[in-house]
């Protein structure tokens, strides 16, 4: 299958997110919060595995696809995304290109994807920023020919990987441990909408907080090699029952042990 058109199995999992600093709005607790005790985490984590099982995804090593199919993925669903996507790779197969084009080509091929207009000058201001630095220090933009290429980001330490990721124009925590985790199986776990509401609701994550912070929470509470589970654990789990406004608590699995339960029946 050409790199035009690879449609990850990790971002089928990928939901339709709110810009990544935005609140969590939901009921508050009053008691502070205070992080999970290890038993806690796992025995949420036993019973997601319990409905859900254990999500096989392979890394796919396509961060540049990655990072690209994030910028996409905002403010539409998953199919809108996967056909922008694959349009603009039918389009322009090299990233270089997709650089390189007048903006409005761009525009034109991802409009299926909504908001067009926005996410081709990100897009494009992302490509043009990674060919400025082209990797981590020591390498200057001449090694990379104007390639791109963010193959190196499993050979530095993930602390660099990361921050070269956010350091790119509009890229946040979120889109970075995408990046991380789904290209590489490396250690981080992105905190979307779903993940942020349903591990606030049950005290896992700190209600409220920026997710800058929830990601660093969530890092914390992760067992080591379990990052890419508990992702899509609790994302599956507020998609199917633990909706925004209206949480199924009478039909949850976790319903015994989740704090939120009586915010809401
Ligand atoms: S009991 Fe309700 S609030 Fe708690 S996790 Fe289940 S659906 Fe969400």
């Amino acid at each position: 299958m050409p790199r035009a058109a690879v449609k990850t199995a990790a971002a089928k999992t990928r939901a339709a997110a709110p810009p990544e600093r935005t609140a969590v709005p939901s009921k508050r607790h009053a008691a502070p919060w205070k992080p999970p005790s290890r038993a806690r985490v796992l025995r949420v984590r036993d019973r997601l595995r319990g409905v859900y099982g254990i999500p096989l995804m392979r890394p796919h090593e396509e961060p540049i696809a990655e990072l690209i199919l994030t910028v996409l993925s905002q403010s539409t669903n998953d199919r809108n995304r996967d056909v922008a996507f694959l349009r603009l790779r039918t389009r322009f197969p090299a990233w270089e290109a997709v650089r390189d084009a007048p903006v409005a080509e761009i525009e034109e091929a991802i409009r299926p994807g909504g908001i067009s207009k926005v996410k081709s000058v990100r897009i494009q201001a992302i490509l043009r920023a990674m060919s400025e630095r082209p990797g981590p220090p020591g390498r200057d933009a001449e090694e990379g020919g104007g390639e791109l290429s963010l193959d190196w980001l499993p050979e530095v330490e993930l602390t660099e990987a990361r921050d070269y990721l956010t350091e790119l124009p509009g890229v946040g925590r979120k889109t970075a441990a995408c990046v991380l985790l789904f290209a590489y199986g490396l250690r981080d776990v992105p905190v979307d909408t779903h993940v942020s509401r349903v591990g606030a609701r049950l005290r896992l994550l700190e209600d409220g907080a920026a997710f800058e912070r929830m990601h660093d929470q969530m890092l914390a509470l992760t067992p080591p090699g379990q990052e890419l589970e508990l992702h899509v654990n609790l994302l599956r789990h507020g998609r199917r029952t633990c909706h925004a406004r209206s949480p199924e608590c009478h039909d949850c699995a976790l319903a015994r042990m989740c704090p939120s339960r009586a915010l809401f029946t």
